[in-house]
């Protein structure tokens, strides 16, 4: 039985049956017979569908968001917030799917040669809790709207909103199969990858998880993409603008109640102005208003399970037997852990060398650039940095420097439909939105007319 969890009550809200091998075994047969008409359905019908998602998603924001609040802890604003993005996400592709996968003319010597750029037919998306619904349409938008058929497994802890998304585009109209979730634990998966009828996985989530799926892929000679963990930089030199840095480091790393693969978990500062820096985000930090999910004016949840509470105390606690110094918070209470600030934090502290997924940031303070650029690429993580400067020549000079996906100036890295997003290193492989997303899970056929 798969259960959801209330993390701030401890209520148990819903349980789940898993499905049963012949159920598993229908769920692939309906999705693979969809594809063989799913394929031959033209740009403008899915863009017209889509757009009912978007609709749907946008109608219904407040049923799907307090779902999300309930099953996992997400301040209430920021879940209406994931679900209002989800429709962004499903309006770009609508409007822009077509052109990116139009045939692409190379002049050979052939009479014409072209690539064009065609569905390949399932594929599996296993997903994170952290945004329950972000992470499921950002895979789906661009899989359906190439001619794809999309089967989830969602986080066992988020089955409910894994449910919701189904039923969006169930009421969008889509036919039957298109979208389906798979109600199952992770035990099984192995066995759907390896499944001739399913062509590809992705994933978002922990470097276990990521390669657990990918070796099941590969072995078959299937292709995979990986969202995984981060440990994002935020740098900020002695000429960046400190009011308004502060608070967007304070944004990226608190918002989702730090739960972000994204979020800004090493904060950077030069030393001549870490004091000031400090003083001004211990300030904003200590404003941030925590509580009950369901309340408009919470902005720190609780984390989406006690365990996952506990796993940051612990970094918190080792950090600081290592020799950190903790100047605000600290302290946990079943699930919630309160926002919590380190300083004096080396890159043998376990702030530091691991991904923390919570509301808890260690700060270590560099002297020059060059330093700088080697505390950031020193992490196993290559998601993204961000960067303050007022010096945009200095900035772009050092922005081939860093090994992540992104680098933002004077922002917090963020997700953005138009552009591409994934990492490096450990982070994982293959990019998902924009383009470059939708291009993972076709086949670029090579055509040639003598
Ligand atoms: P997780 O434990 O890796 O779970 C992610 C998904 O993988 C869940 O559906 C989980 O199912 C499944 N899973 C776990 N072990 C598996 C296995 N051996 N085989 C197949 N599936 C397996 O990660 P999480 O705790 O939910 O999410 C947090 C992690 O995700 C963090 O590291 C975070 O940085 C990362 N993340 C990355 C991005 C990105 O875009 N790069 C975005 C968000 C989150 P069960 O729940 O049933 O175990």
């Amino acid at each position: 039985m798969i259960e959801s969890k209330n993390p701030y009550t401890g209520e148990t809200l819903e349980k789940f049956k898993e499905l049963t091998k012949p159920q598993i075994e229908e769920a692939l047969e309906k999705a693979d017979s969809r594809f063989k008409k799913w394929r031959k359905t033209s740009f403008k019908e899915r863009a017209d569908l889509m757009m009912k998602a978007a609709e749907e998603l946008k109608k219904n924001k407040e049923e799907y968001g307090r779902d999300i609040s309930l099953e996992m802890g997400k301040p209430i604003k920021q879940a209406i917030a994931e679900v209002e993005k989800c429709a962004w996400v499903c309006e770009y592709y609508a409007e822009n799917s077509e052109k990116h996968l139009s045939s692409k003319t190379i002049k050979t010597d052939a009479s014409e040669s072209y690539v064009s750029y065609e569905p390949i037919g399932v594929v599996l998306a296993v997903m994170p809790w952290n945004y329950p619904f972000w992470q499921v349409f950002r895979f789906a938008a661009p899989a359906l709207m190439a001619g794809n058929i999309g089967i989830l497994k969602h986080a066992s802890n988020v089955m409910r909103s894994a449910n919701n998304i189904q039923k969006v585009f169930e009421r969008a109209g889509f036919p039957a199969a298109c979208f389906q979730n798979l109600v199952l634990s992770s035990s099984k998966i192995e066995d759907i990858i390896k499944d001739p009828r399913v062509k590809a996985a992705t994933l978002t989530g922990s470097k276990p998880a990521g390669a657990a799926v990918a070796s099941a892929a590969s072995s078959e000679i299937k292709k995979s993409v990986l969202e995984l963990g981060g440990s994002n930089a935020l740098v900020v030199f002695k000429d960046a603008n400190i009011a308004e840095s502060v608070s967007t480091c304070v944004q990226a790393r608190f918002q989702n109640t730090g739960q972000s693969c994204i979020a800004g978990k090493r904060l950077l500062l030069h030393k001549s102005i870490a004091e000031e820096f400090l003083e001004e985000f211990v300030r904003q930090t200590r404003e941030l208003k925590s509580g009950d999910p369901l309340d408009e004016d919470t902005f720190i949840g609780t984390l989406a399970r006690e365990d996952l509470a506990k796993d940051l105390e612990k970094q918190v606690k080792d950090s600081v037997k290592a020799g950190a110094k903790i100047i605000l918070g600290g302290k946990r209470d079943k699930a919630y852990m309160e926002p919590t600030v380190l300083t004096g934090v080396t890159p043998e502290m376990s702030m530091f060398k691991e991904e923390t997924f919570g509301p808890a940031i260690g700060v270590t303070q560099f002297k020059d650039e060059k330093e700088a650029v080697e505390l950031v690429n020193m992490s196993d993580f290559g998601l993204g940095v961000s960067i303050f400067t007022e010096d945009m020549d200095f900035a772009k000079k050092l922005v081939p420097e860093f090994e992540d996906g992104a680098v933002f100036v004077n922002e917090l890295v963020k997700s953005d439909p138009r552009l591409p997003f994934g990492g490096t290193k450990i982070s994982g492989y293959g990019r998902e939105l924009s383009e470059d997303g939708i291009k993972e899970f076709v086949n670029k056929k090579t055509v040639y007319f003598k």
